[in-house]
């Protein structure tokens, strides 16, 4: 893991892993107290990855009310014909919709159990008012979230918005225009930078808002000035998130894996530098995830980084026509398309052969993923890429040295002390220890 004094030992089965003092490893790894007292430990930690990796159930939906876009952002995964000419989802449609996954959710969450709607791309507040309807309809029924590219989010959007407690998640890419309009503009080539800045503007204060800026070759060196930004601007949490490659127009802007992990870990160590300068903390979500699949598998909030990922087992996406998808991931792969919300049980979906495909993809058939001792950090993400890109579910994704890095990087900080610096305060609320032996 590249620590001075430290050493990391996983068994990649159940992902328990124990820092270990340099001097003293042959003293860990012979028949003494760390091993006798895993060995105790051990089906209990495997039945807990089991049951992460195949035991959970849907509990959110990313819902696309509609098809189209204003922007036509290089790197997206929405076929760019749907993009510029698709459909938008009626109201009374999209109000059905809701009831129907209410009514799912019925059958199938425990009693108390509040379920996520994430309306999500393309651009889901060029139909605000069916959107706001459902919100305020189902309000009792769902958490909501809007993933948006800001251009529309004006001041009564966002008032009504927060005083919903629905969280916003809006897209920037760069801290300064040249670059963010490289990668994010209109149809007429004409970036948005300044219109997402106002949007930044309105939102500061609001706690339920975060950015995802999306890693590409454009702006890899820019993510140091991005996570300034976006600490100077109070924003609570942001998401750092490596493009996806799997249409064709994305892989034009892939970055290489070993400058994008350096550009990655230049970010992280800022934002701690900014926490320790301020006391201010800008959580970089998708890496906290990380930390927490090391420090607390199953409060992990982000289900890419697990094998089989999210996609159709924890959560699925349905498009302004009913079809429903495993993740957005694989909106406009027909081969992919598992059915229709409208037309069929979403029980029946959720077994077809097209969800099956993504749900029993799994790192231990993967090479050389299922000899990897980091394999249930990481995961192996994206099934999208693998199939789209690299030929096949049983490929790897488009990046595996980034994953390597971060979770070394992440194991240097836990040896050092230094995780809670990076995690949501009271992330830990709710866990509880497993297993201790020794300290640091
Ligand atoms: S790994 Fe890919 S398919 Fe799976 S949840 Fe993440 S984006 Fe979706
Ligand atoms: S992608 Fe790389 S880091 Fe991830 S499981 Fe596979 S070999 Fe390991």
């Amino acid at each position: 893991m590249g620590h001075a004094d430290y050493l990391a030992l996983v068994d990649p089965d159940t992902a328990f892993w124990s820092l270990v003092a340099r001097d003293r490893l042959s003293d860990a790894m012979g028949d003494g107290p760390l091993l006798r007292a895993y060995r105790r430990k051990a089906a209990a930690f495997a039945r807990e990855m089991d049951l992460l990796r195949f035991g959970l159930k849907p509990s959110a939906v990313y819902f696309n009310p509609t098809e189209r876009c204003n922007l036509n952002c290089s790197y997206c995964y929405i076929p760019d014909g749907m993009r510029s000419g698709g459909n938008h989802m009626p109201r009374e449609r999209l109000l059905d919709a809701l009831q129907r996954l209410k009514d799912y959710f019925k059958r199938t969450l425990p009693a108390g159990a509040v379920p996520q709607i994430i309306f999500h791309g393309a651009e889901p507040l060029l139909v605000r008012d069916s959107v706001f309807a459902g919100i305020d309809a189902f309000r009792h029924d769902f958490r909501f979230g809007v993933q948006t590219n800001a251009t529309l989010l004006d001041d009564a959007a966002v008032e009504f918005l927060a005083e919903r407690d629905v969280s916003i998640g809006i897209s920037l890419d760069a801290p300064g225009r040249a670059i963010a309009d490289r990668t994010r503009k209109d149809w007429s080539g004409q970036g948005v930078h300044g219109k997402v800045l106002e949007a930044m503007d309105r939102l500061r204060g609001y706690e339920a808002w975060s950015v995802i800026c999306t890693m590409t070759r454009e702006n890899a060196r820019q993510l140091t000035g991005m996570v300034e930004l976006l600490h100077r601007r109070e924003v609570p949490t942001c998401l750092m998130n490596i493009v996806r490659c799997t249409l064709p127009p994305s892989r034009e802007v892939k970055p290489a894996d070993a400058p994008a992990a350096k550009a990655f870990l230049a970010a992280l160590d800022r934002s701690y530098e900014l926490y320790r300068e301020t006391g201010r903390k800008l959580v970089v979500g998708n890496f906290a995830n990380v930390l927490l699949a090391i420090l607390a598998p199953t409060a992990r909030r982000l289900m890419c980084d697990i094998s089989p990922c999210g996609g159709g087992r924890c959560f699925f996406a349905v498009t302004p026509s009913g079809d429903m998808f495993p993740c957005s991931e694989f909106i406009g792969i027909e081969a992919l398309r598992g059915g229709n919300l409208f037309r069929d049980e979403v029980e029946q979906v959720l077994e077809s052969g097209p969800f099956q495909l993504v749900t029993g993809r799994s790192v231990d058939a993967i090479d050389p993923c299922r000899r990897c001792a980091i394999r249930h950090f990481c995961g192996s993400p994206c099934p999208a890429e693998a199939h789209e890109m690299n030929g096949g579910m049983n490929r790897t994704g488009a990046f595996c040295e980034l994953y390597e890095e971060q979770i070394r990087y992440a194991f240097r900080l836990i040896a050092d002390g230094r995780e809670g610096a990076y995690l949501w305060d009271g992330w830990d609320r709710g866990t509880k220890t497993t297993f201790e032996l020794g300290g640091r």
